[in-house]
């Protein structure tokens, strides 16, 4: 009788280790805080940029509080192993392709061996838009090879994606993630909507074109797609950073129960 008692016990055991060894459920909650940039800028022209100065002070704080910073192949492996991911862990990325971005923001990276991934569009490489200069093609293959740094599409021409007829989706999708493909020898496996627009025709057709994670901004629901494909990020700029880390810090640790003023549209150019 004592030995069935312990075996039951033992199964029961087994059966608690198994369940909790089950692939997590992804949902919201699951992931852990996105950050979207834009620029990184010593004078800042747009509300959506964020000074070097501000910028170092976040890198700091999360350094200092223990966040460990995520390749996106590391945030991918977790993902499509089901895993949990480690406690603390933060996903920081750029929009874009600003040269700025490259000449203050990597250098900070590097220093405190920390990663980020850049999301580019094919047709603005090394294009001279006023006061926001677009990181060149030689540029973009020395990004590639720095081993901190993983590279996304940002699509080609920065359109609405859920404008556009299924042709020209399946072309923006595509485009960029095969000249990105062929620049870095790797698989492209991240995308990030321009606007963060996407809907249930968008992700359907981002899954077809072979990315297995997909950015956003808001949260503009599942679709009953996984949440992989509808990730929400925070949207830094001015507002949250300059003189301001209160409001970076509480959206870090909240960004599971999704404050909805951390996901505003911050774009808005500056009074000059
Ligand atoms: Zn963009």
């Amino acid at each position: 009788m004592q030995k069935l008692l312990i075996m039951a016990m033992l199964l029961a055991t087994l059966l608690t280790i198994k369940v909790s060894e089950a692939a997590v459920t992804e949902d919201r909650a699951y992931f852990p805080p996105v950050i979207m940039y834009h620029d990184i800028k010593l004078m800042p022209l747009n509300n959506f940029d964020v000074t070097l100065k501000d910028f170092r002070k976040q890198l700091k704080w999360l350094k200092d509080n223990g966040y460990k910073t995520l390749s996106m192949e590391e945030f991918i492996d977790t993902v499509t192993s089901g895993k949990a991911f480690p406690k603390n862990s933060v996903l920081l990325t750029f929009d874009d392709g600003y040269s700025d971005s490259l000449s203050y923001a990597l250098p900070e990276l590097k220093s405190r061996n920390m990663k980020a991934t850049f999301f580019i569009n094919r047709w603005y490489i090394g294009k001279k838009a006023k006061g926001y200069p677009y990181i060149t093609e030689s540029e973009l293959k020395s990004l590639a090879d720095e081993p901190l740094i993983s590279l996304g599409s940002h699509t080609t021409s920065h359109e609405h994606l859920d404008k556009l007829s299924p042709e020209r989706l399946a072309f923006e999708l595509s485009d960029t993630k095969a000249y990105l493909e062929e620049l870095t020898g790797k698989p492209v496996l991240a995308l990030s909507y321009p606007f963060g627009d996407y809907n249930a025709d968008v992700i359907a057709a981002t899954q077809t074109a072979g990315y297995e994670v997909a950015f956003a901004v808001q949260d503009r629901g599942l679709f009953d797609q996984p949440a992989r494909f509808s990730i929400p990020r925070i949207y830094m700029g001015l507002a949250l950073s300059a003189n301001n880390q209160a409001l970076f810090k509480k959206y870090v640790r909240n960004y599971s129960k999704m404050p909805p003023e951390a996901f505003i549209d911050r774009w808005q150019p500056l009074n000059q």
